[in-house]
């Protein structure tokens, strides 16, 4: 089944919520930074976070970044998603690797780190983007990214994110679900909504019996009547293009390419989220050498 993403409201319009399968591009996210089981999990986690709040944004061109710099192994996570859900990602040290937990259960707090911080930039293509950071409260990335929401937008949120890495490392299941109250929201929903979240279990139980998103919303909800606003294909993508790279090159300044010029007299670079490489001749680095 190809990834999708469902967004809904309560029927009260107490509620909102969106869920999201990502086992595709997750798995294309593992291979292209050829990613350990521990860090498929924690940057498979994060892109569905990134890919359910990119698809809340509204406004043409409008973009998320989700950054999570832990003190774990793994490094700084990095996650962009545009404004359908469409993401790509990047983790540090990709093959980084943990030893399970005594559950059995891949160690993402391990990996990220427990302590930290997230930084969310929307970029609404305004002015100013708007930044929002927050310590990480243990490195889960679910509970983090509620955090988020509570404490630099002020809207109670529950969060659940999944990966299953399978024993030959590759993505048997992946997604999550963002719930969040509306303004007027009565007293009481919260606890109505975290008895059905407790009952309904983990998420990666939930994704293994069943990963279309619109089904595990509803049983993550069972106690609301719900309406489906939209379903849309999310999935992996970049938008790198040599133009880009070249942008990053001249920002490197004019001693650091010059050098590299000499040292190497050519370059090849690599794009940070996907798998394209961009070759540069010398006489094309001189080429952006004297625009400068
Ligand atoms: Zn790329």
């Amino acid at each position: 089944m190809s990834d999708k993403l469902v967004r809904a409201i309560s029927k009260d319009g107490f509620v909102k919520a969106a869920a999201v399968s990502t086992r595709e591009l997750t798995e294309r996210a593992r291979q292209i930074h050829d990613a350990s089981p521990v860090a498929t999990a924690a940057l498979g986690r994060l892109l569905a976070a990134g890919s359910m709040m990119g698809n809340d944004l509204k406004g043409d061109g409008a973009s998320v970044t989700l950054r999570i710099k832990g003190d774990g192994p793994l490094g700084t996570l990095l996650v962009v998603s545009d404004n359908q859900g469409n993401v790509r990602g990047s983790v540090q040290t990709p093959q980084a690797a943990l030893p399970v937990r005594e559950d059995g259960k891949l160690d993402v707090g391990g990996g990220v780190g427990h302590t930290g911080t997230l930084t969310v930039i929307k970029d609404l293509n305004l002015k100013e983007p708007y930044v929002g950071s927050v310590e990480l409260l243990g490195g889960e990335i679910a509970e983090d990214i509620a955090s988020y929401f509570v404490e630099s937008e002020q809207i109670p949120t529950a969060c659940g994110l999944g990966v299953l890495v399978d024993r030959d490392r590759s993505v048997l299941r992946a997604g999550g679900y963002l719930i969040q109250l509306l303004p007027g929201a009565p007293e009481g929903i919260i606890d109505r909504l975290e008895k059905g979240i407790m009952e309904a279990g983990p998420v990666t139980k939930l994704l293994l019996d069943n990963d279309d998103p619109e089904s595990l919303l509803r049983r993550v909800m069972k106690d609301f009547e719900l309406e489906i606003l939209e379903t849309v294909p999310v999935e992996y993508r970049c938008y790198c293009s040599r133009e880009r790279v070249s942008r990053a090159l001249i920002s490197m300044g004019r001693e650091e390419l010059s050098s590299l010029i000499a040292e190497q007299g050519q370059a090849d670079l690599s794009c940070q989220f996907c798998d394209k490489v961009y070759h540069f001749s010398k006489e094309e680095l001189e080429g952006l050498l004297s625009s400068m």
